[in-house]
C-alpha cells in the first residue's frame, strides 16, 4: 500500500518512478480552449503576457486558478486554467491588474475555458471568479449546482491518490521518467 504523508506538501513514493516526491506540481494549461476559426479563416488572437488572451476583439479570457481540496492535506491541487469575461469585466481586471487589493472587486462570471484532464466535459463549466489581493491570480469557483465530476471534486475534495494520479502526466511527461 502506498504511504502518504500530511505535511509541508504532499510526499509520496511515486508509482512511476519509485522515487520520493515533495509537492505535486500546478498543472498547467498555456492557452484557453477558444474557436479560432475554420482553416484560412483564422481569427486573430491577441495575447498580453500570460493572463490575458483576446480572440478577434470579441472573446476575451484572463487566466485563473482551479483548485481541488486533498482530503486530509494541507495542500490542494492546482491548475492554471482560463476563464472567459465579458468585455466589461476583461476591462475593469485588466485595470486593476497592478493593485495589490484586488479582492475589491467584486466576484465576475466566468466560463472555464480549458478542458481539464481526467475531467471530460469540463469545458464550459460555469463558475464564479473572485479577486485576490497582493497578485495572486483569481479564483475560479466552478457553480456548485452543475451535475459534473470536476463540480463535485471541487466541493468535497479528492484523495491523495487520485490527486497524484491526475499529477502524473506532469511529474512524467509522456510516460517517460
Ligand atoms: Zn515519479
Amino acid at each position: 500500500m502506498p504511504h502518504y504523508e500530511a505535511m509541508d506538501g504532499l510526499s509520496f513514493v511515486c508509482p512511476q518512478c519509485k522515487q520520493r516526491h515533495t509537492g505535486l506540481p500546478a498543472l498547467a494549461c498555456g492557452e484557453p480552449a477558444a474557436f479560432l476559426g475554420e482553416p484560412g479563416h483564422e481569427r486573430p488572437v491577441e495575447r498580453f503576457g500570460d493572463d490575458f488572451y483576446v480572440v478577434e476583439g470579441q472573446d476575451f479570457f484572463v487566466r485563473v486558478v482551479l483548485e481541488i481540496p486533498i482530503i486530509g492535506q494541507n495542500q490542494n491541487l492546482e491548475w492554471g486554467v482560463w476563464g472567459s469575461l465579458s468585455p466589461a469585466n476583461f476591462q475593469r481586471y485588466w485595470d486593476s491588474f497592478e493593485d495589490n487589493d484586488q479582492s475589491k472587486l467584486d466576484s465576475m462570471f466566468s466560463y472555464l475555458s480549458n478542458e481539464i484532464l481526467g475531467y471530460p466535459g469540463s469545458l464550459g463549466l460555469p463558475a464564479c471568479l473572485f479577486h485576490r489581493d497582493n497578485r495572486l491570480r483569481p479564483l475560479l469557483l466552478l457553480d456548485p449546482d452543475r451535475d459534473h465530476p470536476l463540480v463535485h471534486d471541487q466541493k468535497h475534495g479528492i484523495t491523495a491518490a487520485r490527486a497524484i494520479e491526475l499529477a502524473m502526466p506532469v511529474l512524467h511527461p509522456q510516460g517517460g521518467a
